[in-house]
């Protein structure tokens, strides 16, 4: 697809992103700047991923570029390097535990302006570990990705020389974000998971603050492209501390980090507060 193209629908997409997130409340500049940021801290990781994983098979002895073993090994040494975890931690940090906190103050003050939001809360504390524990799962997925293009390379090749090359050709696509786990596309999907995940979580607490809210009701989000479990969760109603069940998950709201992946990822979900 060209360029353009591609950011133009990038773009009406997020419009249709952020308008899922729904905070009835918010500020829809300071919700996007937030979440503008993180999509941003994500697409610079993954592209220096990438790039780091090029640069280290492309040290490797043609006999190692064509060995799946030693490839994999590459590819967990590239993501458990320190400098991966520190940004990952700081992008959580810096850009959507503020998402949390911000979509929990605005609903807090809708439903009770008396109210102050607890800046140091444990509840905070605990989302942002929780979406810190995503960071690995995110990385497995990578290397499923990248190890599945590198040996269907691999197999391709008909000599020895031909394989190696081959797999380089594989790592430069990846490298330069064409396609595959390092590419803009995947960085968006990620940054939407997080962002979903901090939204929601943080309206939740802010109902929880304001000791009104009784419960919660699922709206899952317009569009052909949302899953079934979700659609059929649709206007489901639980107590506010009560999960809701979607698919075979039990999800406390919308992205929830704690639920499994295939219910979380990419989920453009929101949910409504029950009063009585
Ligand atoms: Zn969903």
């Amino acid at each position: 697809m060209c360029e353009s193209c591609w950011v133009l629908i990038a773009k009406a997409d997020d419009d249709e992103f952020l308008d899922s997130l729904d905070l009835n409340h918010a500020e829809r500049a300071v919700l996007n700047e937030l979440y503008k940021q993180g999509e941003s801290r994500v697409t610079e990781i993954l592209e220096l991923q990438g790039k780091e994983l090029l640069a280290a098979i492309l040290e490797l002895s043609e006999e190692l570029q064509v060995d799946p073993d030693e490839l994999a090994r590459l590819i967990e040494d590239v993501q458990s390097g320190e400098l991966f975890q520190v940004k990952f931690i700081e992008a959580i940090q810096e850009a959507f535990a503020p998402l949390f906190q911000y979509a929990g103050e605005t609903e807090l003050k809708a439903l009770d302006e008396s109210k102050v939001w607890a800046v140091e809360n444990t509840a905070a504390a605990r989302f942002t570990s929780q979406l810190e524990d995503l960071v690995p799962s995110m990385n497995d997925t990578t290397k499923d990705v990248m190890l599945r293009s590198l040996e269907r390379a691999i197999a391709e090749g008909a000599t020895p020389s031909e394989r190696a090359l081959l797999v380089q050709e594989v790592s430069r696509t990846a490298a330069e974000g064409e396609e595959g786990p390092f590419s803009m596309q995947r960085a968006q999907r990620v940054a939407r998971t997080f962002s979903t995940a901090a939204a929601n979580g943080g309206k939740l607490e802010g109902w929880r603050q304001s000791e009104i809210a009784k419960g919660k009701r699922w709206r899952s989000a317009a569009g052909t492209r949302t899953r079934k479990s979700h659609r059929k969760a649709n206007n489901q109603v639980v107590p506010l501390e009560k999960p809701f069940d979607v698919g075979d998950s039990k999800l406390m709201h919308p992205g929830d980090p704690a639920g499994e992946s295939k219910e979380i990822v990419n989920c453009r979900c929101s949910m409504q507060l029950v009063i009585d």
